[in-house]
Parts: structure tokens; sequence; C-alpha cells
């Protein structure tokens, strides 16, 4: 596969929105040294453009993005992709409604994902972003579809942008790359917020009928339209 003269700006417009995210990932704190990525589905072609493996935060600039096909191998690009580009891959095969997914493995909610255990509904923000608790998937190690897999098996039975996979850090999915960053933004600090009640004592749980009201009010109704 080879990227085609009517993708060419898309792809470049592409390269410099996921260069950019990344900075939000070390803004918020999300990731140390080289670990974690944005990645974003070039629309209606099967590719996607990623982070390149191994290179420091502070030198991701949009030449040095990847752009592999949804097999995850190189398209365009001078660097090895990000070792998650399989997993990415996947997911972006599998679930047609993807167009951005970001992995880290923030401290708060991968602490969630070291016990297997999902971060419960507790805050209306949970509600509002996640429609429910923030799920767990299974032990997956790198080198086969296992991640993706999984990622995309927890995704199906869920209203949640993100997953915490177990024993390793979170994925989340969203509309957009930037979408997919928001989600993990949030993510980290529902673990976190949930991490302080559940120390100091035991989170009330909301209703599953005022969890829906919040999650469709929030997806349907709020913000700038
Ligand atoms: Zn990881």
């Amino acid at each position: 596969m080879s990227i085609t003269a009517d993708v060419v700006d898309t792809v470049l417009g592409l390269r410099r929105e996921v260069a950019g995210l990344h900075r939000h990932l070390t803004d918020y704190g999300l990731v140390v040294w080289t670990a974690g990525n944005v990645s974003a589905r070039v629309p209606g072609h099967d590719l996607l453009v990623i982070k390149p493996s191994g290179v420091a935060y502070d030198d991701l600039t949009p030449e040095n993005m990847v752009v592999c096909d949804l097999d995850g191998r190189v398209v365009e690009g001078e660097h090895a992709p990000s070792s998650d580009t399989e997993a990415q891959a996947y997911v972006y095969r599998h679930l047609p409604h993807v167009g951005g997914v970001v992995h880290t493995h923030s401290t708060f909610a991968t602490a969630w994902a070291a016990r297997g255990e999902p971060v419960p509904c507790v805050l209306t923000m949970c509600a509002d972003e996640f429609g429910g608790e923030i799920p767990v998937g299974p032990f997956a190690i790198i080198g086969d579809d296992s991640i993706g897999r999984g990622i995309v098996e927890t995704l199906r039975g869920s209203r949640s942008p993100a997953v915490l996979m177990r024993n390793h850090g979170v994925f989340t999915v969203g509309p957009t790359a930037r979408a997919a960053v928001k989600a993990a933004v949030m993510c980290e600090d529902v673990a976190r917020t949930v991490h302080h009640a559940r120390a100091l004592g035991t989170p009330v749980p909301i209703e599953q009928s005022a969890v829906d009201a919040l999650f469709d009010r929030y997806q349907n109704v709020y913000g700038q339209r």
C-alpha cells in the first residue's frame, strides 16, 4: 500500500495533529520517558498515523510520525512505529467508529489495572465520560493480537472509551485522536479521585438511572453546539 495523491493533505494534517496531541500526555503527567502514544485513523483509508518508537517527547515532530497500514506495516516514515502499533491497528480494523487511540501507563489508572479492578462509577464525571465503571481488560503481552483483541472485546461490552488492561495500563479510543486523548486525561483524573476516596472510606455508588441520565446529557447536550 502507498499514500495516494488524494490523501496526501489529510495525512499531512494528521501528522501535525498527532504530533501536537502528545504534548497533553506530558502536560498532564500521564507518561514517563518514551512510554505512551497517540494514533489517528486516516478517514476513508486503511491507514493510521502513530508516534515513532523510542523517540523522546521533546523530539516529536509532524515529520517523524509514522504512517502504517491497518496490519501495522510502515507505509511512510523514517522511524519504526510505536511497539503498540499492532494493538492499535487491530482496534481500527475491528471498531470502525474509532478514529483515534491513546495508550498510557498513567499512575493511578494503572494502579487499578495492577489490581485487576475496574474503577467504580462513583463520580458524576465518570458517568459523563465513561457511562459507568471503567472496565478491566485481560492480561495480554506484546507480540501477537492479544492486546488488540482484549481491548476490542472489553470495549464492545461497555460504553466506556477507556479500558484498563490488566497489569499493564490504559488504552482509550474516540471518534478522533483528540477525543481519545481527552478520555485518557479523564480516566487518570477519575482513577486518582476514586483512589483517594477509597483510601479514606467507602465511595457511594451512583444509581444506574442517574448514570444513564448523566451519560446521555453529557454525550448529547453538554458543550458548544
Ligand atoms: Zn504499554
